[in-house]
């Protein structure tokens, strides 16, 4: 089956790579400059949760490597630090197509649209996870660059994960295509996987070698000089609305939270910031090969000015 798979993707790149590009090209335009894929949000990568290397995503809902390329941190267009919280952002179509289904996500809504090529009893489909797919109605022909909605902000309070676009590419099983709409959810498309009729494969290998390069940071240029950001607050809830924010606006940087500074000091390394929160002052510690002041104290600005100052810390040192 792979080999078959495999002969189909040069037919694939041949007949709908040309379009394919341009909607990577289009996608996040007027405001993204450039998309950086730091380890996890990359295809086939085996962990969850961008960073957070303690979970594969079988432990965390039965599913195989990644299925697909997270968009969600860029490097926007007149801004040098990467910047997520891209919720909003309007959501292109990367290729022509029908809207053929439409299930719940858990953050927002995922929409499938499958083109017209087809090959050897598959037939190749597009999906936009984590959006608010209200512009694109199932059964709707979409036409390339069109809006289908936007990112879905991440508002479920357990989740760190920032807001961001979910796509994979795939063949499915023609005879598939065929299901109602009302019956198709996300478990459906775990077990199609398992069982054979559903293959994915990775989005960045359909598009233009040159266009992949200008466009994406990909690989230790993606990396931060931070390796994790460790939080401590008086409370737990505080010390979970602190980790819940740097995790959204630093996605692919471990971040943890501990109970006390003591704690939380032994979960850092050289490369580590620490944050700390006594409700009145914040304090941004570091442990070594970090270029900032040894202490730093902000008082009275809230979460933005932490972001903020994480964010100038990050950028200094990917510059040294
Ligand atoms: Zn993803």
């Amino acid at each position: 089956m792979s080999s078959l798979i495999q002969l189909n993707e040069e037919a694939l790149r041949c007949a709908i790579g040309k379009e394919f590009t341009s909607g990577i090209q289009k996608l996040g335009k007027p405001t993204v400059e450039k998309w950086v894929i730091r380890p996890g949000m990359e295809f086939a990568s085996p962990n969850i949760w961008w960073g957070d290397t303690s979970k594969t995503r079988y432990d965390s809902y039965g599913g195989g490597p990644h299925e697909g390329l997270d968009f969600a941190l860029a490097q926007k267009v007149d801004t040098r630090p990467f910047q997520a919280g891209l919720q909003g952002l309007g959501v292109s179509t990367l290729l022509r197509g029908r809207v053929l289904w439409r299930f719940d996500d858990l953050v927002g809504d995922t929409l499938i649209v499958a083109s017209d090529y087809q090959s050897q009893g598959y037939r190749f489909l597009v999906q936009y996870s984590h959006i608010d797919s209200q512009a694109a109605p199932v059964g709707s022909a979409v036409e390339l660059g069109q809006n289908l909605g936007t990112i879905k902000r991440s508002d479920n309070l357990k989740s760190v994960t920032a807001s961001h676009l979910h796509v994979s590419t795939a063949f499915l099983n023609e005879d598939l295509v065929a299901t109602p709409d009302s019956s198709v959810t996300f478990d459906h498309w775990l077990q199609w996987e398992s069982s054979g009729k559903l293959h994915y494969l990775d989005p960045l290998s359909l598009v233009a070698p040159e266009v992949r390069a200008a466009q994406f940071i990909i690989g230790s240029e993606a990396k931060s000089p931070i390796a994790r950001l460790v939080s401590t607050g008086s409370s737990r809830d505080d010390r979970a609305a602190i980790r819940r924010v740097l995790a959204r606006a630093f996605p692919g940087i471990q971040s943890l939270n501990a109970k006390n500074a003591e704690a939380a000091k032994e979960l850092t390394d050289s490369d580590s910031i620490l944050v700390s929160n006594n409700r009145e002052l914040w304090k941004i510690e570091y442990t070594g090969n970090l270029q900032i002041p040894s202490t730093l104290e902000l008082s009275g600005y809230g979460f933005k000015f932490l972001v903020d100052t994480i964010s100038l810390i990050e950028y200094a040192n990917a510059n040294i």
